[in-house]
């Protein structure tokens, strides 16, 4: 399917000169892949300016420098730790070479007297004799082609030597194939950019840190390639999604009379908005595709429920989709009674249901009798058979990447689509990431909540504040214990779980349990159960504790380091508690000194609970590539494109994008089908796909 002159750029990088198999699975590690394409797009973050080779009279100010120079003299070190002095001459100039620790053998090999060395570093002047400490390079004249003028700095990881990464992109760049031009020729003279194969050559190759900085024209022109990439693939899933005809629901009045009359409460305002807008979407025969937003509690699932309810009236089957096994409960659990009181079949469909269950469960699937399906994404991966499906809600949480699912979920039928999510996602944003969904944003809490109070208190009082749990304890009350872990470093100083969990257990005895990322799924839901069950007062978790699970009587969290999250996920963290009648309060551990945005962040924590605006806030104070850009945020790595400094070619590629898809839609024109490349350079390989086949 692949054009095959992009296949070079799809190998494994094991087939480079010089990737080994020792090193290959560093590399891999670096780049996230194995892939050649991957390792041409790490870009390098800074340039060292090393200049032509100089003679030393050349040399009049301190900085980077290669000179080559003569060594006259070795002047050992006296004792461990006092420096190595090899002195050397080029022009009459004298200068000294300073090594500290270095093997004094080496030294000899590396720097024969009378032979001459070219040698590149950071020259200094001390007391008006030139100096070099640690040279970058030493090499041999012959060699001095090793030294380059401009030497691109790459993020590296343990175990890869810089020379290795170079040796690997340089023998990776002649493998770039020229490619007609996918962008429209009045974009590429504005900007004066150059070719795509110009550009990634001039990538490896900067000639200043400027030409490294996300504004250089380079950067900017790889970046709205990746931008339009992303921005079309959606488009184009959309416009197959929307070709499909929907039905036209007709939203009986009488159901929902019937659904408000079963709940305890009145729907909020919010509620009753999002509602108007999907029932303008579902009665059109235009298939809906809507996102929902709404902060953890804000209510979202009832809204669900009454979506699901407009196509069950009209005779149709509808399913929720939750990212977990615990949520697929949770959500059927709350779900469950109202429907029975409203004469609604409503079926659980899990991974962990097996052979007969799970046969008994396919066929009321299969055969219509169950209306409404809740059950983790498996339902739609597996063969799983509905005999009219109408309404699929996918429940993403804090997942994105919802048009790969939207072709998941093609199984020759044209459901309506409701995506709900849990993280607030600013307003300038959406766009880039959702692409043209429709929005219905729930910003409005059900009455009756009483506000969190958020205190902000210094690490070092942690165990006065685990000593006063007790009182809490007594009333009945149950705590959540957060510490923060991060994957990248195992090794930082992090307050660690187990430790956390070992001092609760002294001090609360069997009362305290423990949940983390490195449980097995249904050791993660036992203790989960137990502690919304009553069973342990105290749940001591990584960050990863399952922020849909909802347990009202839990009325404390503590988050240690809470300087190391984002407000986003603070935000999620807090909102666990709060969910019942009784006042809740929010302890926000924090190790001293707090830089100035930090304090600000968390200040914004103790003023408000708006979930919207926390996440305007934050965007404001650490740009959108700080509040995006970590693995929690669950958003696909972006490779050039910079958040904050691209948003205007985002924008930009979001319009062109939508006009390919309106005027191209099966990219089968000149610059069309020049965009295939483009998509399958960037991985999207899914929307590709879909062209041609609906
Ligand atoms: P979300 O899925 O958005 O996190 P839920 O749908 O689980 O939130 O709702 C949280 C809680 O609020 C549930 O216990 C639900 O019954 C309750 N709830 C939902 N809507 C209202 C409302 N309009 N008034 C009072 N309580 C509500
Ligand atoms: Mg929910």
């Amino acid at each position: 399917m692949r054009p095959l002159i992009l296949d070079p750029l799809f190998r494994s990088i094991r087939t480079l000169g010089g990737v080994g198999p020792k090193t290959a699975p560093i590399f891999e590690k670096l780049l996230g892949g194995e892939r050649i394409i991957g390792l041409l797009r790490h870009k390098p973050i800074d340039c060292i300016e090393r200049g032509h080779i100089k003679s030393l009279s050349e040399i009049n100010k301190e900085g980077i420098a290669t000179v080559r120079v003569i060594p006259t003299a070795h002047t050992p070190a006296k004792r461990r730790g006092a420096p190595y002095r090899i002195a050397a001459t080029g022009d009459g100039q004298p200068m000294d070479i300073i090594y500290f620790n270095a093997p004094g053998q080496w030294l000899k090999d590396t720097y024969p007297l009378g032979k001459e060395i070219v040698i590149s570093g950071k020259i200094e002047f001390y007391n008006d004799k030139i100096q070099m400490l640690h040279p970058d390079y030493a090499v041999v004249p012959e060699k001095a082609s090793e030294i380059k003028s401009h030497e691109p700095i790459y993020p590296m990881t343990a175990g890869l030597s810089p020379k290795a990464l170079h040796k690997a992109i340089e023998n990776a760049l002649p493998l770039l194939p020229a490619l007609p031009e996918w962008h429209d020729d009045s974009i590429i003279k504005k900007y004066k950019w150059s070719a795509w194969k110009d550009s990634m050559t001039m990538l490896h190759h900067p000639q200043s840190s400027n030409d490294t900085l996300s504004d250089s024209p380079v950067r900017q022109r790889l970046a709205y390639d990746e931008a339009l990439a992303r921005q079309l693939a959606m488009q184009i899933v959309r416009l197959r999604f929307k070709k499909k005809k929907g039905i036209a629901y007709t939203c009986s009045k009488d159901m929902r009379r019937k659904l408000i009359a079963a709940l305890p409460f009145a729907l909020t305002g919010a509620q009753s908005r999002a509602l108007e807008d999907i029932d303008g979407d579902m009665a059109q025969s235009t298939r809906m595709l809507r996102l929902l937003q709404g902060d953890v509690g804000s209510g979202k699932t009832v809204v669900a429920l009454a979506a699901m309810l407009n196509v069950i009236t009209d005779g149709y089957q509808a399913a929720l989709m939750a990212p977990t096994e615990i949520l697929t409960r949770q959500h059927a659990e709350t779900l469950l009674p109202i429907c029975e009181s409203l004469g609604v079949n409503l079926t659980v469909l899990t991974g962990r249901d097996k052979g007969k269950m799970r046969q008994d469960i396919l066929n009321v699937i299969a055969d219509g009798s169950a209306g409404i399906v809740i059950g983790t994404h498996a339902l739609f991966q597996e063969s799983v058979t509905f005999k009219n499906l109408g309404c699929v809600i996918i429940d993403e949480q804090h997942r994105f990447g919802v048009h790969q699912r939207l072709n998941l979920s093609d199984k020759g039928i044209a459901p309506d689509v409701l995506v709900m999510t849990a993280t607030p996602i600013p307003r300038t944003l959406t766009i880039s990431l959702f692409g043209d969904m429709d929005v219905s944003r729930l910003n409005e809490k059900p009455p009756g909540r009483k506000p969190v109070e958020t205190a902000l208190i210094s690490q070092d009082r942690l165990a006065d504040i685990a000593q006063g749990l007790k009182r809490k304890i007594e009333t009945g009350e149950r705590i959540y214990w957060v510490c923060p872990l991060v994957e990248e470093s195992e090794s930082l100083d992090l307050a660690n779980a187990e430790d956390r969990y070992t001092l609760l257990q002294q001090l609360y005895g069997d009362r305290v349990g423990l949940i983390h990322g490195r449980m097995k799924p249904h050791e993660k839901d036992k203790v989960m159960q137990k502690f919304a069950g009553g069973e342990l007062d105290i749940l001591v978790a990584t960050t990863v504790i399952e922020v849909g699970v909802n347990v009202p009587e839990a009325t404390v969290m503590i988050i240690e380091h809470a300087e190391r999250f984002g407000l986003a996920q603070l935000h999620q963290l807090r909102g666990r508690v709060g969910r019942g009648s009784d006042q809740s309060s929010c302890i926000l551990l924090y190790s001293a000194p707090l830089s100035e945005t930090a304090k600000e962040r968390l200040a914004i924590m103790r003023e408000t609970e708006d979930g919207f605006l926390i996440a305007e806030k934050d965007l404001e104070l650490r740009g959108a590539g700080e509040v995006l850009g970590t693995r929690q945020s669950g958003l696909p790595s972006m490779h050039f494109i910079d958040i904050d400094a691209h948003r205007g070619l985002m924008d930009m590629a979001h319009d062109d994008a939508r006009l390919i898809a309106k005027n191209d839609p099966e990219l089968t024109s000149r610059r069309g089908e020049a965009l295939k490349y483009l998509l399958y350079l960037f991985e999207q390989d899914d929307a590709i796909k879909t062209l041609g086949s609906g």
